[in-house]
């Protein structure tokens, strides 16, 4: 039961309450009515018989005195005009019926009548009286002076309010049928001022939970549904902003973790170069040429290809130190580097090898031609005197070439020992000399 009430619709429980409810409510007024109307009836019923005896009793107290049977049966003959009289009795001093108006004649009974013997024995004043299925009998004595000469009863029909009854009854069941079917209506537009705003609102929960944050109920009316209704939109207005601001933020945190990345990126640029560069020449330091010198070594040795390291040393580089100051001496090295720089192929590794020497490693290149390169470099640099405080001042350099054996297999530690014991010979030779180191040097 419990789980066909949970089951149903709103609009067929709202329905069907109002319905229920109405027709219930006729059928109690019904009841009460008929009941009510019961009781007026036998009321009225009773005062009917009350007076009809009461007068009765009047006009027949000489014939009973008297036993005058022809006049009480002509006066019981006349109470049988009424309609709803079913009978009426004369009995006699002992209870014996003198006259019945259902007989077509008098009676004159030997026989005492149970309720003529009841009659006889009542007070003056006193009134029996007996509801029957279908009528209501009364009766009382007939008193003259302090003597009891008899006694009368008359019977009514209770037909009229049966009659009655049954008519209330067909128009109550009419009455009920027809508030069933007008309240059922009404239930059912009610029940659609409920249902349909409800619906409405459950779509666009479901709406809502499905990510459509466009979605609006219309509030139809200004009730606790109305005001549902535009609660519901105001939450989802509410929540589609914070979703943006969300949004928002999440862009703009975006947009700030790619600046910083982009920042943290470059200055990982910045010390990456920084860890392969020499401050002051802006070339590679000796410790990445190494590595880039390996690789090389590496690649010459497997393709069996020759490869040339020259090692640059700058003459009597103290003496210009102290003779034109420090600053001097490291611009003098920025622009032999630079001098270097432009004379030599973009797959030449140039680094500063310490102080004032520097390395050039050689891919792809003999002993003639790194010889060659390296006169060439040395008549350049000499020929290239700097000017300083309106003076020029001449440099040279001394260079020692080696270069690897592609039968056997050398070592750049090696070959950079090599080269600078040739570096050495050409110092010893007077400087500004090239020297390429030969292993009958050895
Ligand atoms: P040599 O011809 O025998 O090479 O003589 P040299 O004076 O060049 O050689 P030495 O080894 O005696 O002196 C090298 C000088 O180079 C000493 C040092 O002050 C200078 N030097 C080394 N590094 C720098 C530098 O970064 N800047 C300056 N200005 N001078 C440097
Ligand atoms: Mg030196
Ligand atoms: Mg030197």
């Amino acid at each position: 039961m419990k789980r066909i009430w949970q089951n149903l619709s709103l609009r067929t429980k709202i329905t069907g309450l109002v319905s229920s409810l109405t027709v219930s409510g006729v059928f109690i007024l019904t009841i009460i009515s008929i009941q009510l109307e019961k009781q007026y009836f036998q009321q009225d019923l009773e005062s009917q018989a009350d007076l009809l005896l009461e007068t009765t009793s009047l006009s027949l107290r000489d014939p009973l005195y008297n036993l005058q049977v022809d006049e009480l049966w002509g006066l019981a003959r006349a109470l049988s005009d009424n309609p709803d009289l079913i009978f009426f009795i004369a009995y006699d001093a002992q209870g014996k019926t003198l006259v019945d108006s259902r007989n077509t004649e008098p009676a004159f009974s030997r026989e005492i009548d149970p309720l003529g013997s009841v009659l006889v024995e009542l007070q003056p004043n006193q009134i029996h009286r007996e509801w029957l299925d279908d009528q209501y009998i009364s009766g009382r004595s007939v008193v003259l002076g302090n003597q009891t000469i008899g006694a009368i009863a008359a019977s009514l029909s209770t037909s009229p309010l049966k009659e009655k009854i049954n008519d209330m009854t067909v128009e109550s069941i009419f009455l009920a049928l027809m508030t069933g079917l007008t309240s059922a209506l009404l239930g059912f537009w009610l029940a659609n001022q409920i249902t349909i705003p409800l619906s409405e609102l459950a779509h666009g929960a479901d709406q809502m939970s499905k990510g459509n944050m466009s979605i609006r109920v219309n509030p139809s009316s200004n009730d606790e549904i109305g005001q549902l209704a535009r609660a519901f939109n105001l939450m989802v207005t509410s929540i589609q902003e914070r979703e943006k601001a969300l949004r928002d933020l999440a862009v703009g945190l975006e947009q700030t973790v790619e600046e910083r990345t982009a920042a943290l990126l470059e200055k990982t640029t910045i010390l990456e170069q920084m860890a392969i560069t020499d401050p002051l020449t802006k070339i590679l330091n000796r410790r990445h040429f190494f590595t880039l010198a390996e690789k090389e070594m590496a690649k010459a040795t497997r393709h069996k290809r020759p490869l040339a390291i020259i090692l640059i040393d700058a003459d009597y580089f103290k003496q210009i130190n102290d003779m034109h100051g420090h600053p001097f001496g490291d611009q003098m090295l920025i622009n032999l580097t630079s001098m270097i720089q432009l004379n030599i192929r973009a797959m030449d590794i140039f680094a500063r090898y310490g102080g004032e020497e520097f390395i050039l490693l050689m891919p792809e290149t003999g002993p003639e031609s790194a010889f060659l390169t390296a006169e060439r470099l040395r008549k350049i640099v000499a020929s290239s005197p700097q000017s300083h405080d309106g003076k020029k001042i001449n440099l040279s350099i001394s260079l020692g070439v080696a270069c690897s054996d592609e039968a056997a297999e050398t070592s750049i530690t090696t070959l950079v020992a090599r080269a600078d014991q040739a570096l050495y010979e050409s110092k010893r030779g007077g400087r500004n000399a090239t020297t390429l180191w030969e292993p009958r040097e050895n």
